[in-house]
């Protein structure tokens, strides 16, 4: 029997997978896991990533081991070690699944270029995404460029079924045996963390649970971040724990419970949405991998946003004096995670309250996150910006004491992450002072916790005149959006 070379990265499971599935149609799999440049760049960017990706692959070779065959682990240039591999074995194939940013995708097709020059099949598969872009745009004219409005997008992908490849018993791997270099520990991309409990069997287990409970409140879940009950499965999704397909198509068969409330149903809907999201910023990255540093909109690419600020550093530190802003900050530190709606508003805060370029507020998040996808960091930091996908006629500028108001208004959220706030009054924030942008400080840590570094009202309104200077300037040449 020929041997297939399936080469893992961010798919680090055995079921429900598209990339394995294809590359057992070229024979018997050997599974390779490479430890490039590029990875071990992700890695050491953050110690809570380096952690989560060291557990998933345990698990992963512990799956693999419990079927008589066991990773292959080599370290060097992805290209090199998988023909080196690819000739010891005498593979006809090396398969993997593709990339969607942009230094992925030319990874992609150097990869490609080597393994074809060897004289061996390369095929990359769809794998990440529930629906491939492909499908999504298959109804369109101009196929080729996907959409950039997630809308009409959206609205194609709903009525489209992801593919299913869930029988992980039926491939077959080649036993245990071959030459193979240690599996990866945090400490070798400088990470102190412990690896956490997770891989597969952990993300299958998280979602569960989640289907049956909270995913019925996921319309509350998204609005009140206090109490934190999201599915919390992106870094699953962006490590490949679980397939986005799995999550879309056991979302849509609990929807057909017939006992379910039409709450529950629209909480459903709303969770399908979000997944729909990420595949609409996968294929968004995909057509245009230029977007990984530059803005999608061309008439934005030139906005002058402010690459530093006296108060660059309080917003990084969740030191703002805007609790809401600072509690995100603040949790995305301590966990490597930040609640969705959160994220928004933190992302607002340095884009429009400091005006800072989106790429440093995104640089910055790497540095903590688990997730690992810059494909869909950009997409949002830019749809957040005002310079991707979201084509409203006017810069989204949050307030941050009306989302406050609005998502926390027990100031729960704010009083978990903020020491200094954590016995303070109900409210972290006084309604009355809110147009003077004062705290209502809390006694005890009051000392502490700074003042606003910014008046809210005053920021937005300057922002608002130099955008407009910019789309409409006085000579009128650039267009109005
Ligand atoms: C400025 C900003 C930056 C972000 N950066 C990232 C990032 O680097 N990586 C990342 O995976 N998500 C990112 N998101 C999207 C989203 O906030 C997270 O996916 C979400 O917070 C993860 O929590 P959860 O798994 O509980 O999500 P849930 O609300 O339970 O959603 C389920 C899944 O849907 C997907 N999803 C939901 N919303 C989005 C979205 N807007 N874009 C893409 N996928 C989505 C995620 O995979 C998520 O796990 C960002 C959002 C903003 C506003």
């Amino acid at each position: 029997m020929p041997v297939a070379i399936y080469r893992f990265a961010r798919d680090l499971r055995l079921e429900d997978h598209a990339g394995l599935s294809a590359a057992s149609a070229h024979g018997d799999i050997a599974p390779a896991l490479i430890v490039d440049r590029e990875l071990e760049e992700r890695l050491r960017c953050s110690p809570r990533r380096a952690a989560f990706f060291c557990g998933a692959v345990a698990a992963l070779d512990a799956a693999l081991r419990e079927r008589g065959s066991a990773l292959i682990v080599r370290r060097g240039e992805a290209p090199a070690e998988l023909v080196r591999l690819a000739g010891e074995l005498e593979a006809p194939a090396v398969v993997w699944s593709a990339s969607y940013d942009r230094a992925g995708i030319a990874a992609d097709a150097d990869l490609q270029a080597a393994v074809e020059e060897r004289g061996a099949r390369a095929i990359a598969v769809h794998d990440a995404p529930a629906i491939p872009p492909e499908e999504s745009t298959a109804a369109r004219s101009s196929a080729g460029d996907g959409y950039r409005a997630f809308a009409p997008y959206y609205d194609v992908w709903r009525d489209l079924e992801p593919g299913s490849y869930e029988a992980p018993l039926l491939l077959s791997f080649i036993p245990a045996g071959l030459r193979s270099e240690a599996l990866p520990a945090p400490a070798d991309f400088g990470s102190s963390d412990h690896v956490p409990d997770g891989g597969a069997p952990r993300a299958r287990e998280k979602l569960e649970t989640f289907l049956r409970g909270t995913a019925l409140q996921y319309s509350f879940a998204i609005n009140v971040p206090a109490d934190d009950l999201t599915s919390h499965l992106s870094a699953d999704l962006t490590f490949g724990t679980i397939a986005a397909r799995t999550v879309v198509r056991e979302t849509r068969n609990r929807m057909d419970d017939p006992f379910l409330l039409s709450e529950e149903r629209a909480s459903l809907r709303l969770f399908i949405r979000a997944l729909a999201m990420r595949d609409f910023f996968l294929q968004l990255s995909w057509y245009n991998p230029e977007t990984s540093d530059t803005a999608l909109q061309e008439k934005m690419r030139d906005f002058p946003f402010l690459q530093s600020h006296p108060h660059l550093e309080a917003w990084c530190q969740g030191r703002t004096g805007f609790p809401i802003v600072d509690a995100g900050m603040r949790q995305l530190r301590a966990t490597g995670w930040m609640h969705p709606r959160v994220r928004a508003i933190a992302a607002s805060f340095l884009c429009f309250d400091l005006g800072v370029d989106w790429r440093a507020g995104m640089a910055e998040w790497d540095r903590y996150l688990i997730e690992d996808d810059p494909a869909l960091s950009v997409g949002n930091w830019q749809w957040i910006a005002g310079v991707g996908a979201d084509l409203a006629a006017y810069p989204r500028i949050y307030n941050p004491y009306k989302q406050a108001r609005r998502f926390d208004p027990g100031g729960s959220y704010t009083r978990k992450w903020i020491s200094e706030l954590a016995h303070g009054p109900a409210r972290g924030l006084s309604e009355t002072q809110q147009g003077s942008a004062q705290i209502e400080l809390p006694l005890g840590g009051a000392e502490r916790y700074p003042r606003p570094v910014i008046d809210h009202d005053r920021a937005a309104r300057d922002f608002l005149a130099r955008y407009q200077e910019f789309v409409t300037p006085a000579g009128g040449r650039r267009s109005s959006r």
